[in-house]
Formats: C-alpha cells, structure tokens, sequence
C-alpha cells in the first residue's frame, strides 16, 4: 500500500519493481503499472464508451493507476489516479492528449467495499475484493463487460474488438471443447502491458553514492545539481558554437559527439531541457514525479500549456492543477514493440481537480498534457511546420531514452 500524499512539498518519485501479481489486487490499494486496472471504486466502473478512444473509436489500454490519498480530507482516505492509452499506429500523434484518459476514484475510510482497517499483507486476505466480484470483466483487459460469447455465454468483453482477440488467441478451441484455460500468453502480450508495482521514494532522499561520503568533504546535493546543470550547459553552449562552424558533423563522425547531445543542441534545446536531465540524472530509473500542486518537470521549451489550457474541472468547475507525470524512461519497461511500435511521449502531465470534488461518477475524468519532443529534419534544423512521421517522432524519442539509459547504466555501477 504505497501512497504519494502531500504532507511535504518534496517530489515523490515513482520507479518500478517486479512483483508477485497478488499484490497488485485492489485490496491492496496499488501503484501499479501494466497488467489490468485494480479498480478502486469494486462496482461502478467506467462505461466502455468512456474508455473508447474518440480518434479510433478502439478500446484504450491500461497504462498505469498511482494510489495518491489526500490525507486532509476524509473522501479522499482511498484516491487513485488512473491513465489509458490508444496504442492505434494512426492514433500516436506528436502532442496529442486525445488518446489518453486519466480518472479520479475515491471516497472514505468508511465505504461500500473495503474494510476499514488496512488490509493483511496475505494472499488469502480477502480474495472477494475485486471487481469481479460486482461486475462481469472483459477477459481481455479486465473492463466492464457488457457482452459475452454468444456460444458458450461463459467470457464476457468491453467490445467487438476484444471479442476478436480472444477468437483469434485461443477462444476458438476453448469455445468448442467446453474447457475454459487461463488467459493464454499471446493474448496477454497483444492487449496488456507487462506489470510491475510503482514503487515511491523522495526526491530528496540521499542516494547511495552520497550517503557513502558522509565524512562532511562533499558538496550538498544543491551545490551538486547546480553544478552539474552549469556543466550540462556549458557542454551544449561549446556544441552549439561547434555546429555555427560547421564543425559538427566531424565530431559526430567520429564518435566523439553524443547522438542526443547533437540533437538537442540542434533544436537549440536549453535551460528546460538541461534542468529535465539533472533530475533524471539524480535518480535515472524514475518513471513518475508525483508533485500535487507544483510544477510538471517539462523536457523542453516547447509545447508547455497556458493555464486557460488546462480546463476546469467538468463536475464543480473549479480549476485543476497539476499532480503528477509520467516520465518518458517508463517507455522502457513495456515492450511496446510486440503492441505498437508508434507510442511515444516525452512528458505525459496529469491535471486534476483541485478541489478532488465528489460531484459526477465515481470514476471522474481528469486532463493530461502530452508534451513530446519537437523533431529535427534530416539536416539537423527544427522545423515545426513539417507534419510529424512515425519514424522521426521515434528517432528524436529514442535519443531521450538513449540519454536515459546511458544515465542508469552509469549509476548502476
Ligand atoms: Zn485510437
Ligand atoms: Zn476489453
Ligand atoms: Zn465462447
Ligand atoms: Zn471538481
């Protein structure tokens, strides 16, 4: 029962842990990514029009829920933020937040379906709380399903789509023998995303490294991203003047030029995006910053919203602010290659009610801001106007993850 909530102004981070898949029910009001929703609200799921996406009119996928309880009011005792993606090729557009959904759940320690004192840390505990215990499931992504195999009346699906899946993966046979098989590999890996816990720690906690250094000769860890963010800029402000000579391309040809330093540089990427990398350097496997009414850690200048482009929360009408974002090196864990090959974000902003109101259903849609990175053309310019392509949002994306993976690997040593 990990929870990100708010008695401190300091950043939660999110990272990811394998772990056995029990943990990750409802009745133990996870954090998780992957796999199917553990519901929070066990009866009154989101309709399958809600989680449909507008562009492709295809059911969205799982993509992670953050368990984030306020504890200064009492309906909020239990919250849980959730977010769906398209993953439809046609679907992944640079900057586009169509295709995602994000909903609130919550309500009090005292409610419809789960005790009142915390849950026991047992695989046996409770069994019974789970959605399936209220609704019929699509056995596909674990939604409300409002329709069944018209033969053997015994799985239920969100949709005609995922009625097809399951035919093609392994419901054909089971439909005829009469003999139903858990849900079959191939199946999991087409409509599910791998499953992990989301584990959170603070920002400011000292890492290894630091605490290894204890004997009062280190700088603070201030001093030490400062120093590493005037580093970081004196670095691309050298590569910039490299690139006015017309000198780059050597560097780049021999190797002695990072990929994505190029790249950045190119885009004359600055002060956001140097800031972006400090933090990531600090603690390089974070998936997710949790920062309930502070500021998202944007990857560039660009594409950052006003506030009158976040909407009002639709059931009070108050404004929404920002609580947390999903970091592009969560990429890294999802094996979107056996899905989709086209999903890609640089930062995916999540706004809520700031008021985390009760009005509207029980699962209340929320906003998110997807900022991506803007793509240089073949000759290493920027140019905004050019219609985005698959294969260059995947090149500017993977020059991020390159630098993030690069980060990791350093630190892990
Ligand atoms: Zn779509
Ligand atoms: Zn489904
Ligand atoms: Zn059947
Ligand atoms: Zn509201």
């Amino acid at each position: 029962m990990e929870s990100m909530n708010d008695d401190t102004r300091v950043v939660a981070i999110g990272y990811l842990e394998e772990t056995e898949s029990w943990k990750l029910g409802s009745r133990f009001f996870p954090s998780k990514v992957g796999g199917k929703p553990a519901w929070l609200d066990l009866a009154n799921l989101p309709s399958n029009e809600d989680l449909k996406c507008p562009k492709c009119q295809n059911p969205c996928m799982f993509l992670c829920q953050v368990y984030a309880p306020w504890i200064d009011l009492e309906s909020c005792f239990h919250r849980t933020i959730f977010i769906f993606l398209c993953v439809d090729a046609d679907c992944c557009e640079e900057n586009e937040n169509r295709t995602f959904k994000v909903f609130r759940c919550q309500f009090g320690r005292r409610n419809d379906f789960f005790p009142f004192d915390p849950p026991i840390d047992d695989e046996n505990w409770r069994p019974d709380l789970k959605a399936d215990s209220y609704n019929k499931l699509c056995i596909v992504c674990g939604a409300k399903g409002t329709s069944h195999c018209g033969r053997c009346k015994k799985v239920n699906y969100c949709s005609r789509q995922h009625q097809i899946v399951d035919w093609k993966t392994g419901h054909k046979e089971m439909c005829r023998s009469g003999i139903m098989k858990p849900e079959s590999k191939s199946m999991r890996c087409l409509w599910l995303l791998p499953e992990f816990e989301l584990v959170t720690g603070r920002e400011d906690e000292e890492s290894e490294e630091e605490a290894s250094c204890s004997s009062g000769n280190c700088s603070s860890n201030e001093d030490e991203e400062e120093d590493s963010e005037e580093a970081e800029k004196k670095r691309l402000e050298e590569f910039r003047d490299l690139v006015k000579q017309g000198k780059a391309g050597t560097f780049q040809g021999n190797n002695l030029v990072d990929d994505e330093l190029l790249q950045m540089a190119a885009q004359d990427e600055d002060k956001v995006f140097v800031r972006f990398r400090s933090k990531v350097a600090k603690f390089p496997q974070q998936v997710l910053r949790y920062e309930r009414g502070g500021r998202p850690l944007w990857l560039t200048s660009d594409n950052i919203p006003a506030t009158n482009d976040i909407p009002p929360c639709p059931y009070c009408k108050a404004p929404r602010q920002f609580e947390l974002q999903v970091m592009p090196q969560m990429l890294n864990y999802l094996a979107l290659d056996g899905v989709s090959k086209s999903v890609d974000w640089g930062v995916l902003a999540v706004y809520t009610c700031q008021n985390s109101c009760n009005t509207g259903p029980a699962y209340k849609q929320e906003f998110l801001w997807k900022q991506d990175i803007h793509k240089p053309t073949t000759d290493g310019n920027c140019n905004n106007t050019k219609p985005a392509t698959t294969t260059t949002t995947t090149t500017a994306v993977a020059a991020a993850h390159a630098a993030a993976t690069k980060l990791s690997s350093a630190t892990d040593n």
